[in-house]
This record gives C-alpha cells, sequence and structure tokens, in this order.
C-alpha cells in the first residue's frame, strides 16, 4: 500500500471498494513510522509498542466486521498521530516534559472518545514543545522534531510532531493543540493543512490544559478536505467542557461552492509589515491574484490593534500557565523526589521537571498576576484583547473572512532562535490574534512550490464560520 500523498478520502474510498483491508493499512502505517520516525521524531516513543499493538487489533475487529457486511464508523482504518497533550485512557501521556515522563492516563479525552466510535485508529502520541509552549518543537524534553522537507530545519510548533507525521505520510491525520498557533505553523512549515477551531467548537475535556481561554484542540490533514472531514467528527458540546457548544456543521464536508464564490475575502495591511520575508510575502500575493483569477472578491481592511496582539498574548498567555501548571507539584503529579519536607519535594521537583521555556512563563505570568502588576499588566491586557476582538468584529461587518501570512518567515534551521526568545515568539506573530479573539483559523499550503520549502496562507472567519474558510480551502486546492 502507497501511503505517499494518500489522503483519509481516498483511503476510505480504497476500503470501501475492498482494495485493501484495514489490516493491510496498519501495517504501512506501522512500517512508514519504523522506517522514518528514528530520524524524524514526530512520534514519541513512550508506548509507541503499545498503540501499535492497540491498533492492529482494532483493524482486525474491523475487518471481521466488515467481512460479515456489517456498517463501520465514517473514520474506520484511518491511522492517526495524536498530540501528546491530549489524555488517551491507559497509554503515557508526557506533554513532553520531564515532569510527566511517567504519567498514564486514566480516561479518554472527548475527541478521543469521538474518534474512537469512528472507529479512527491512533497510531502513537506526537511529540511537542513541554507544555505546548513554543514555536519549533526544541522546548521537547524528548529531543527535537525535524522537518520532513530538510532535517536541518524545525518542523515548527508546538505541534510539530503531528505535522511531520502527516508530513511524512506516517499517518493520515493528526490532531494538535493552538493556543497562539501551535497549529497552523507547523502545518505551514510542513506543507499540511491545519484547523485551528473558534474557541469552545471541539471540547477540551482530556485535554491538558495550558492558556485556557485560548486553547483549542483541532486537526491536520494532507487536504482542506481531510481536515475538514477530522473537525466534522471532533467538533460538538460536551457537557464536561462548559465552554463547549452545539453548532450544526452539517454539510461542512461538501460545501456549496456556489455560496463559497459570493464570500468576500479581506487583506489586512498590518500583516504585511517589516520582517515578513519577501518570499513569504510574495507567495501570499500569488494566492491573492489567484483566487481574484477565480472570480472572489477581495478589500482591504484594517485591524488597528494587530501590532499589540503579540505583546498581549504574553501576558495573558503566561497568566494562565501559571495557574494551570501549579498542579504539577511533585504530588499529584512529577516524579516525588525524596524530600525533607514539602517545600523541598516542590523545589526539587519543580526544577528538575520543568525545562527552561515553562520555567520562563510561570515566572512571568505570576509576575503579570501579583498584587502589585495585576492592574498594570494582566488587566491592561485583558483591555488590548477586547480591543483585538473588536477590530475583528469590525471587518467582519465587511468582508467574510480574512486572508494573511501564517508565519513571518520560511522554516528555519534547528537551533537558530534557541538563544533568542523575542525572534521565537515573532513566529506566532500572524496567528496568535485568532486565539486572542476566539476565531477559527486555517493555514493552507500555498500551491506549485515543487523543490522549495513550504509556505503557508492562513483564512479567519467570524467564530463558527469554519464552513467558510474551509470551503474556500476546498476550492482553492481543487481549482
Ligand atoms: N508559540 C506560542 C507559544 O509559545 C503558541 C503555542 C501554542 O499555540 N500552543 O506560546
Amino acid at each position: 500500500m502507497d501511503l505517499k500523498g494518500l489522503t483519509i478520502k481516498k483511503f476510505s474510498e480504497g476500503l470501501k471498494k475492498k482494495e485493501f483491508s484495514t489490516e493491510e493499512g496498519v501495517n504501512a502505517f506501522i512500517k512508514t513510522i519504523e522506517e522514518k520516525n528514528s530520524e524524524l521524531n514526530a512520534f514519541l516513543k513512550f508506548d509507541l509498542e503499545v498503540h501499535k499493538e492497540r491498533a492492529l487489533e482494532k483493524a482486525k475487529e474491523l475487518d471481521k466486521t466488515i467481512a460479515a457486511g456489517k456498517p463501520v464508523g465514517k473514520l474506520a482504518g484511518v491511522g492517526l498521530g495524536i498530540k501528546d497533550v491530549i489524555l488517551i485512557e491507559g497509554t503515557r501521556a508526557t506533554a513532553s516534559s520531564k515532569i510527566l515522563e511517567k504519567y498514564t492516563a486514566s480516561y479518554d479525552a472527548t475527541v478521543i472518545r469521538k474518534l474512537k466510535d469512528a472507529d479512527a485508529l491512533f497510531l502513537g502520541k506526537t511529540n511537542l514543545d513541554e507544555f505546548a509552549m513554543g514555536s519549533s518543537t526544541e522546548n521537547s524534553a524528548f529531543g527535537v522534531t525535524k522537518n520532513p522537507y530538510d532535517t536541518n530545519l524545525v518542523a515548527g510548533g508546538s505541534s510539530g510532531g503531528s505535522a511531520a507525521a502527516v508530513a511524512s505520510d506516517m499517518v493520515l491525520g493528526a490532531l494538535g493543540s493552538d493556543t497562539g498557533g501551535s497549529i497552523r505553523q507547523p502545518a505551514a512549515f510542513c506543507g499540511v493543512v491545519g484547523l485551528k477551531p473558534t474557541y469552545g467548537a471541539v471540547s477540551r475535556y482530556g485535554l491538558m490544559a495550558m492558556a485556557s481561554s485560548l486553547d483549542q484542540i483541532g486537526p491536520f490533514g494532507k487536504t482542506v478536505e481531510d481536515a475538514a472531514i477530522l473537525f466534522s467528527k471532533i467538533a460538538g458540546n460536551d457537557p464536561y467542557d462548559a465552554t463547549s457548544y452545539a453548532i450544526d456543521y452539517k454539510n461542512i464536508t461538501e460545501p456549496d461552492f456556489k455560496e463559497i464564490k459570493n464570500l468576500t475575502i479581506g487583506v489586512p495591511d498590518e500583516y504585511f509589515v517589516e520582517g515578513l520575508e519577501k518570499e513569504v510575502g510574495d507567495e501570499i500575493h500569488r494566492v491573492i491574484e489567484e483566487l481574484k483569477s477565480q472570480g472572489f472578491k477581495f478589500k482591504k481592511i484594517s485591524l488597528p490593534h494587530t501590532k499589540y496582539a503579540l505583546s498581549c498574548y504574553y501576558i495573558v498567555q503566561p497568566a494562565e500557565v501559571s495557574t494551570n501548571l501549579s498542579r504539577f507539584d511533585g504530588i499529584r503529579y512529577g516524579t516525588r523526589e525524596k524530600a525533607k519536607n514539602l517545600l523541598e519535594l516542590y523545589k526539587k521537583d519543580k526544577s528538575e521537571g520543568f525545562g527552561p521555556e515553562s520555567k520562563h512563563r510561570i515566572i512571568l505570568g505570576t509576575f503579570v498576576l501579583s498584587s502589585g502588576y495585576y492592574d498594570a499588566y494582566y488587566n491592561k491586557a485583558q483591555r488590548v484583547r477586547a480591543l483585538i476582538k473588536q477590530d475583528f468584529d469590525e471587518a467582519f461587518k465587511d468582508v467574510d473572512v480574512v486572508l494573511t501570512p501564517v508565519t513571518p518567515t520560511l522554516p528555519f534551521k534547528i537551533g537558530e532562535k534557541t538563544m533568542d526568545p523575542l525572534q521565537m515568539y515573532l513566529s506566532d506573530i500572524f496567528t496568535v490574534p485568532a486565539n486572542l479573539a476566539g476565531i477559527p483559523g486555517i493555514s493552507i499550503p500555498v500551491k506549485g512550490r515543487v523543490g522549495k520549502l513550504p509556505v503557508g496562507f492562513q483564512l479567519m472567519a467570524p467564530r463558527w464560520r469554519e464552513a467558510d474558510i474551509l470551503g474556500i480551502g476546498m476550492y482553492y486546492e481543487r481549482n
């Protein structure tokens, strides 16, 4: 079975036509992972064997069901990678942190339960920046993930493992989480599609909380259509997540292109600024020209508070991190180092368990929340956040979606930005606004870059309008 470029859509069609069995499918995923993972480090090695065995067992069951002529789920046999901040019952969940190296999940995240119901298979947990903080997967305690296009380059982050696993055909799709760009940025760097849904569209139950008002789970696929298929399976209201919401996403995988063609696309000046690499900017303009020639209407718009988004994010995000990560105290979670008293235990576990970036953010977050500085930093950032949201509300009175670059640069070299946090943070300059505003965003590979490094363009829409960005994306990839 040739997995190169194989999509979920084609796999499911092939399975229906009995061109192969689900067991053959799983064996192909396993073989590809064995061939490629030692170099790319997209999958974490913990429990890789357990996931393989479970997948094989489930595939055999599915093949029996199919042979008996009984119905199977829409994602039957579809091999997926799951970012290691999402819990799969009975298997390790580390967040790529030493502090959770030995932690085993005791329940399934809601998204996992839904994917199991659709008969999808999980081939393993994917690598990330520790607790999903970073833009290159270099903050993982378990080694960097390499970019399948060029192994000297980063795969992006924090969901670098998921993006690389899909890009290298180890799996057909993957889940990641996006707090400030962690799905869209690695998708752009690895030449795959990544969707960050509306805040509340997908349940966060069973996702390790990082910055709870910004975190969303979302899919990776080789095509926009595949991302839509996965999204349609994981979206929906969940009694275990009070922020989740039931929206009718019916027909999201089969858009009405006549309606889609009537959408107006806005292009904000504020996203074409100094620091945007010329090659990336040129490619975004090429996409705009192509969509124009296909008949889409374009309008210039302004999102005036964009320039404050990154500073705002780096106050709100660490603040929430400092509270969320306080649960890793060495008692309920952690290595429980030998210590004379409680304080010593905290100190030992946290200093040995957390990596430098996590410590950095915990300290920063504790500072901005401290009584003397709360108003000056945290409260002010919340007010700026409201303005950023307002910018989008205003813009969406005029246009249906917004088109921008995903990242200011092409994928960078491993090690290039590790000593300069500000440069690293700038990777997310075009992705954090969507999280602050709670709106959906998607990263789609620019077509026709054969032999060159991938570039992504981003589409953003009002809350709950995933159908519009997925629809334009599907139109673009088909025409
Ligand atoms: N790179 C950003 C950060 O480090 C975003 C991370 C994310 O979306 N999880 O916080």
